[in-house]
């Protein structure tokens, strides 16, 4: 039976082969599927701590955004608005909103770096439109100790009187 030796070889060969192959397609199907399922997996968490943060986004200031609660705005771009606080506490005394529902301050991520300065810049253009050139106060109230009551991070900025500090 000379025939079966190199049969047998034939067989070791392919069976050999076959291990190696599918061992290295097995190996690099198990490396693609961690590598998707770590993807997934990062997604998901981002997905969940997004959904965590702004999971309060349906707030008032959300829909004036959406303009679906009239304001009185007094001004508005791409990446924030400005309007007139209902409740005013000064003279003047507008908010300026991010369109990005960042809930509070302390929700504020350093990506935010340019919108925060965008804010800033708003509300002084703002201020001088209202005449406020002889000052005013911009104020960011942050969590309960904060007194913050809505829920979509916002300036206050207020003017057309003196204004006392400490302020309470
Ligand atoms: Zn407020």
């Amino acid at each position: 039976m000379l025939w079966l030796r190199p049969h047998l070889a034939q067989r070791r060969a392919i069976y050999t082969a076959w291990k190696y192959f599918w061992g290295a397609s097995v190996t690099s199907f198990i490396a693609q599927s961690q590598a998707f399922s770590s993807n997934t997996s990062d997604e998901v968490s981002k997905a969940q701590a997004a959904a965590k943060k702004y999971q309060n986004q349906q707030t008032i200031f959300s829909k004036i955004l959406d303009k679906s609660i009239p304001a009185d705005i007094l001004y508005e771009d791409r990446q924030c608005i400005a309007f007139k606080d209902v409740q005013p506490q000064a003279p003047v005394h507008f908010l300026v909103i991010p369109r990005k529902p960042i809930s509070c301050l302390s929700d504020a991520d350093d990506e935010d770096q340019m919108l925060l300065g965008h804010l800033l810049l708003v509300a002084k253009k703002v201020a001088a439109q209202l005449n406020l050139g002889d000052g005013f106060r911009v104020v960011i109230n942050n969590g309960k100790n904060g007194a913050q009551s809505v829920y979509h991070l916002h300036l206050h900025v207020l003017g057309g009187r003196q204004m006392t500090w400490p302020p309470g």
